[in-house]
């Protein structure tokens, strides 16, 4: 494809954000080598303190959901179970102990998963936001096996053939796909893409916004730093959501992570800017990623909410394992 017919987000060898940002001098990219290089320690590790809440998952309510009641469980970080109307959706699957290539090396799990893979009900559809190795892990995926719908961005379908699943459905911004009367968008964030060293934004990353046939509106984030451009523009075109995924978690040291993950001020951002009616903090809790405190999110974002006059109920953190039922109303928030 020549530059003048391609999408403005394709590039010759991948993808760029849409409305870029002025680049920070120090970039998540840079922190990272620097890390793998041993240049860069945790940046105050020390400060890592706090515990994740964990709770015993309600297996009961998952074998046997109310399928007219939209019912979440966090399994941990981005790994969510969303069940309604007889559908069980899974997001990004991460049950592994590093969210690594390596098995002895790389961020571990701070908390264990809220479920077993063993313990899932059958799954129909399975969302990839990216290829980030907290997102999308290759064991994962291959235990999970080929009998979900996998639906990820451009390029990622060679990461599901390493882990034995030859189809899916690649999605571009913006494009449509239709599975089991669920309709779905694959909606842009602002982020990056990285396995190796050398395939920065080769393979396309982002959320999805979902609509079940009676009308209900569901949007998973994915990983994003703050664009308001961006978010403003989504809002307008998808929104308004009846429950949505934002993250919460790893934007300290703020330099260095600006530009790839929102604080829990800005989730409160995407969530206002959305018309999220009801929010679920992700990305917290489960891999030590950055320089914050574990447990610091959720308290920020409680502030956060008080602080934009929100009800803080309306944008929960739950624990690990923890269930949210949400009964869709016509009301507003
Ligand atoms: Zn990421
Ligand atoms: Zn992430």
């Amino acid at each position: 494809m020549n530059s003048a017919s391609r999408p403005s987000h394709h590039t010759e060898n991948g993808f760029e954000n849409r409305y870029p940002l002025p680049e920070s001098k120090k970039s998540f990219f840079t922190f990272l080598r620097l890390r793998l290089l041993g240049r860069e320690s945790w940046p105050k590790a020390k400060k890592q303190i706090g515990k994740t809440p964990v709770v015993a998952p309600n297996l009961d309510a998952i074998h046997t959901p109310d399928p007219n009641v939209a019912q979440v469980t966090w399994i941990g970080h981005s790994t969510v179970l969303l069940q309604y109307q007889g559908i069980n959706i899974l997001t990004d699957p991460v049950f592994s102990d590093r969210a690594s290539p390596f098995a002895h090396i790389g961020p571990k799990r701070y908390s264990p998963p809220g479920l077993a893979i063993n313990q899932l009900p059958k799954i129909n559809i399975i969302l990839l936001s990216h290829n980030h190795y907290d997102h999308c892990d290759i064991e994962s995926l291959r235990q999970i096996g080929k009998e979900p719908t996998y639906i990820v961005p451009l390029k990622n379908a060679s990461l599901l053939k390493e882990a034995g699943i030859d189809s899916c459905i690649e999605m571009d911004w913006d494009q449509f796909a239709e599975v089991n009367g669920v309709k779905i968008v694959h909606t842009p964030s602002y982020h990056w893409s990285s396995r190796k060293i050398s395939d920065r934004k080769e393979m396309l990353w982002g959320g999805y916004a979902l609509t079940f046939p009676n009308g209900f509106k569901f949007y998973f984030v994915g990983d994003s730093g703050w664009n308001e451009q961006l978010f403003a523009e989504m809002g307008e075109k998808y929104g308004p959501f009846d429950l949505g995924l934002i993250p919460i978690g790893a934007y300290d040291p703020r330099d260095f992570m600006k530009a790839a993950h929102v604080n829990p001020e800005e989730a409160v951002l995407i969530k206002q800017t959305m018309g999220i009616k009801q929010a679920i903090a992700i990305h917290w809790g489960t891999f030590v990623l950055t320089a914050e405190p574990v447990d610091e999110p959720p308290k920020r974002l409680r502030i956060a909410l008080e602080q934009a006059g929100l009800n803080p109920d309306h944008f929960l953190a739950l624990p690990v394992g923890g269930m949210h039922h949400h009964m869709p109303t016509p009301s507003q928030d």
